[in-house]
Formats: structure tokens, sequence, C-alpha cells
């Protein structure tokens, strides 16, 4: 059955980098593969054009298909709107209309670009670690929330981290899936010490465990994760944590990296039906110049093959066509060092297609 695959470019460079993905997409479907492409409008592009930045087109068509690319969204142009029809609230909205409760995000450091990190190479080279991240659960969505004046006049902020068994299941099977076709290995990060809420997670995880007798589970406190993850981060295959603690220590875990135009996510409901993104903004600073990294958005459509069209040989060959345009010397302005080869966008993505 042909799949349906929502193209949605979105605002700045997005336009420019979804193009060099969807190059390598046309190129696996001359070679066979049974998609079919879809645009649609979301963020400021789509409010410039609609009055909203998520129309309802565009969300009726995200609905039907079977996975979704997107670029980026935002931009200065939209930055003075009310925050009800901003560019990135057709992104929110997109991820829990759709029910997207898994994000999926590796941190991977090609050894070509060690020197990225402002870790010591040896620290980094060779990292590949999967952080996944609850998404639609826990203290971002728990409810009561608000701000309330006490009796004696002071204000008073309140959250709630609320965590159902069914929930932490369905993240849980997630990670150890993902497991065992890496290492066989997944770390569940936690406040079990402190925080009820994650006292259930760590049992939960364990009681599933147990399903999965090949997968090696170890638990760990927050604190002490964010700390390894810069000690010794080649240590973790899969992590999987909670919405807020997923939220932190992502952005850490990419950032060790040191190059965010080379990493793409995943955000998946239970279908495995998912939304495909480089982890990067709308980069409105270099829109327009044909100078951005396109390789976060190509491997983003590798991992849309992987874990949506389940065509793992074609995500392995977008992986490999990648570390070989690297080791061959090639490199967008923002990975660029001395000896290397300065290529454009659009170069780059060609590069990548002919080493396919
Ligand atoms: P950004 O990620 O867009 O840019 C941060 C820096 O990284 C900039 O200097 C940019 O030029 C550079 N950069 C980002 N992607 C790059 C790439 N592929 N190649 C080369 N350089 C790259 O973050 P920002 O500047 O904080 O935000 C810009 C806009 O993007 C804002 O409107 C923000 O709300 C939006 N944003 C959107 C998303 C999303 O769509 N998922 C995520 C983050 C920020």
């Amino acid at each position: 059955m042909t799949k349906k695959i929502v193209v949605l470019p979105g605002d700045g460079i997005g336009p420019e980098i979804v193009a060099e993905a969807v190059k390598i997409l046309e190129k696996f479907r001359e070679e066979g593969l049974n998609i079919n492409l879809e645009y649609g409008l979301i963020g400021g592009a789509a409010y410039d054009e609609t009055g909203t930045p998520l129309p309802a087109e565009t969300l009726e068509m995200s609905k039907q298909a079977d996975a979704i690319l997107l670029g980026a969204v935002g931009g200065y142009k939209w930055e003075s709107l009310d925050i009800s029809v901003r560019p990135e609230k057709g992104l929110l909205g997109i991820r829990s209309e759709l029910n997207l409760f898994a994000n999926l995000r590796p941190a991977i450091l090609y050894p070509q670009l060690a020197d990225a990190s402002t870790l010591k190479p040896e620290v980094v080279a060779g990292l590949d670690l999967m952080i996944v991240r609850e998404l639609t659960g826990g203290i971002y969505f728990g409810q009561p929330r608000g701000i309330r004046t006490l009796d004696n006049g002071e204000k008073q902020g309140f959250n709630t981290l609320v965590y159902r068994e069914s929930e932490i299941n369905r993240i849980g099977k997630v990670a150890f899936d993902i497991a065992a076709k890496r290492q066989g290995r997944v770390c569940s990060v936690d406040k079990a010490n402190v925080l009820e809420s994650t006292e259930l997670w760590r049992e939960t995880m364990t009681t599933l465990s147990k399903s999965y007798p090949d997968i090696e589970l170890s638990h760990m406190y927050v604190d002490n994760a964010a700390m390894q993850l810069v000690r010794a981060p080649k240590q973790f295959d899969v992590m999987v944590t909670t919405n807020m603690f997923g939220d932190i220590l992502s952005d850490c875990a990419s950032m060790l990296t040191g190059s965010i135009g080379m990493l793409p996510s995943a955000s998946l409901d239970e279908n495995s039906k998912g939304m495909y993104e480089p982890i990067h903004g709308s980069a409105p600073d270099i829109a327009g110049q044909n100078i951005a990294n396109p390789l976060a958005t190509i491997l983003s459509a590798a991992m849309m093959l992987r874990y949506t069209l389940d065509e793992a040989s074609m995500a392995d060959r977008i992986e490999k066509a990648v570390s070989k345009v690297l080791d061959d010397g090639l490199r967008t302005a923002d990975i660029y060092s001395a000896g290397m080869t300065k290529v454009s966008t659009s170069e780059m993505g060609d590069a990548v297609l002919a080493a396919l």
C-alpha cells in the first residue's frame, strides 16, 4: 500500500533543508519505495496565507498521513504576533493533536566532527546515544496548574507531576524496542528518591523489563544522569525519561555533539506514525542564503524510513552516505574547519544523493 508522507517545510531555512531530504526520498521512490508526498503549510508561512499557524487542512492531511517531514517554524517577522497565532503554536498544536507521545532524540557524533564538540574528542568521538522522552504527559500537562493567591495575599505558582502506569508502560516499550535494535541497554532516568510519581516510573519500568529478558535495564537519578552525560556520555545506549527531564537532558546531549545542524528527531504515536524534524529551529539569520546544513533533515528522513516505513536498509544507506560525504571532507559553514571543502545546502544534498 502507498504510504502517505506529508511534507511541511515551514519557515526560514525550512524549505531549503526539506528540499534536500525530499531529493533523497524521491530517489528511493524511483527505486521502488511506495510513497506519495503531499505538501502543506505550517508556522509563519501558514499564518501569512491563512491567518493561522496550523490550518485545518494541514491538520487533516497530517492526521491521514503515515509520516510527516517537517522543516522548522518561526522567525523575526512573526515575533510580535499574539502568542495564540505565533508560528510555534502550529508546531505544539500538531504534536498534541496527533498524540505523538514518544520523542526520539539521537545524539550522534560522527568521528569526523569530534573537534566540533566542546568536550575532549576522546570523551565524545563516536558517541551514539538515543534519548527517548515522554512527550504528552508529566508536569507540562498535569492538572491542577496555575498561579493562585494565598490567604495571606502572597502569590503561589503550582504544577502537578502525574504519570499513569499505562503512560509509563507505553514509553517504556518504545525504549526497550529501540534498544533491541541497538546495543540492548536501557537507562531509565527518574528522581525516585524524592518524587512519588517517578517512584512509580521506576517500579513500572522494572516490571516491564521482565518482558524483555535480553535488554539490560539500569536506573539513574536525573541529577547524576546530567553529570554522567558530560563526564562519560558513551556509557549510554538508550535513555528513557519523563517529559521535563527529557527536555533538559536531550538539549544537553545534543550539545555534546557541538553541531546543531546534524541532529534529527522523531515523535511517534502508538502505531509508529511519526513526525520527523531536525532539532534546530528556522535559523532566520541564515535563511535564503543556501548555506544551512541539511544533514539533520536528511537524517530525519532516515529515521522516518527506519521507524515508520520499516525500511531499515534504506535508513542505513542514508546514514552511511552522510558519513561518506564527511569522510570526503565536505562541510557546510556551521561544521567547517580548516582544510575541509565548504559546500552549500544544495551541494551537500547532492553529495549525499551521489553517495547513496
Ligand atoms: P535556531 O536553531 O533556529 O538557530 C540557532 C543558531 O544555529 C543560529 O545561529 C542558526 O543560524 C544556527 N543553525 C540552526 N540550524 C542550522 C542549520 N541547519 N545549519 C546551520 N546553522 C544552523 O534557534 P533560534 O535562533 O533560537 O530560533 C530561531 C527561530 O526558530 C525562532 O523563531 C524559534 O522560535 C524557532 N524554533 C523553531 C523550532 C522548530 O521549528 N522545531 C525549534 C527551535 C526554535
